[in-house]
């Protein structure tokens, strides 16, 4: 089968190559026939190969945010059938940890990322677990379930891992996919006004495109961020604050905006040691938590809200042929779309 291969550990070398199917093993395995898989920002990051990737397995198959049909099932496996259109989990968690058994699956001890500790789904097929499947709902097309991934992170986040009344004025860093995504969670629980923060990076595609979904944006690097608020809001201080973009400077502009007794969710992922003024945070009493992936029931809250449109995600993505997969890498890396989804 064809397959997009990491193949060295170095920058670049990402190639498509002809490699063996997958086969059934064990009596839980599911074979998926691959039809969309979305690139990541780790799959970038895995092309780029920076000093924090030295953890991955090379040779791998790389892609994680995937959907397809069900090809073959194992003796054991009973919710699945040949046929069967599903998407699967990107984390493969083991079950049997301290933190499964208690249901944190996101924070398996064991846990193994797929396509960069275990061949993954930019691939004409995948093995898979059982449990690590969810059926799509017939109007939902492989591309947006593809998509499902991200925006479980974003529902994990924003769901279960902050409190959001009616009324409330939230600011979002980073438009990103799960930024984007997380904005959309927020209004359908009941936000009055939910501002999308970025910098002039963000100016030509994403901004806009989270105009386009009817937020209103700030520019931090443009305007301050305080008056800003102000002016689109009749707020100076948020009442929640979601950082998804992985960048010191928005932490530290979270804990400006942020009010009194308010709260900060963190999402993003800091790629080296960052400032966080906390004794204001601590002074203010605000409440940060933390998210980090996802779980089973926000896959499955996702694939519903994907089906009944209360969340968009038309504007964020483009679809590309197999054969273009290194060009779609290459604009995500270049930053010309937002989420590359390669039809397999
Ligand atoms: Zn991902
Ligand atoms: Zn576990």
């Amino acid at each position: 089968m064809k397959a997009i291969v990491k193949t060295e550990r170095k920058p670049g070398n990402v190639e498509i190559l002809e490699v063996e199917e997958p086969k059934i093993k064990e009596d839980d395995d599911v074979i998926v026939e691959i039809k969309s898989c979305a690139v990541c920002g780790s799959d970038l990051h895995a092309y780029e190969y920076p000093p924090s990737y030295e953890f991955m397995k090379v040779p791998v198959i790389l892609g994680h945010e995937y959907s397809g049909i069900v090809k073959e099932v194992g003796s054991k496996v009973t919710d699945f059938k040949p046929g069967d259109r599903v998407m699967g989990e990107s984390n493969q968690y083991c079950g049997k940890c301290s933190n499964c058994k208690t249901g944190k699956t996101n924070i398996c001890l064991n846990s193994k990322m797929t396509g960069l500790m275990i061949d993954g789904s930019l691939a004409e097929y995948i093995k898979t677990k059982e449990r690590y499947l969810h059926k799509i709902p017939e109007k939902l097309s492989f591309e947006e379930a593809a998509m499902a991934q991200p925006c479980a992170v974003s529902d994990h986040a924003v769901v279960d891992n902050t409190k959001i009344k009616p009324g409330d004025t939230v600011v979002v860093f980073g438009p990103g996919i799960v930024g984007l995504v997380a904005a959309q969670i927020v209004r359908v629980l009941g936000a009055k006004d939910v501002v999308i923060v970025g910098t002039d990076v963000d100016m030509e595609l994403r901004i806009p495109i989270a105009q386009s979904l009817g937020f209103k944006t700030i520019n931090v690097q443009q305007s301050d961020l305080s008056s800003e608020l102000l002016n689109l809001t009749g707020r100076q201080k948020a009442d929640v604050v979601i950082e998804c973009s992985g960048a010191n400077k928005a932490l530290q502009d979270a804990a400006t905006i942020v009010r009194k007794g308010g709260a900060i969710t963190l999402v993003g992922i800091y790629n080296k040691p960052v400032e966080f003024p906390f004794t204001n945070l601590v002074r203010n009493e605000v409440v940060i938590r933390t998210s980090y992936t996802c779980k089973w029931d926000n896959y499955e809250n996702v694939l519903m809200m994907l089906e009944n449109k209360s969340v968009d995600l038309k504007p964020l993505y483009k679809i590309y042929p197999f054969k273009e997969a290194i060009k779609a890498f290459e604009d995500g890396l270049n930053k010309k779309v937002l989420k590359p989804v390669i039809r397999i």
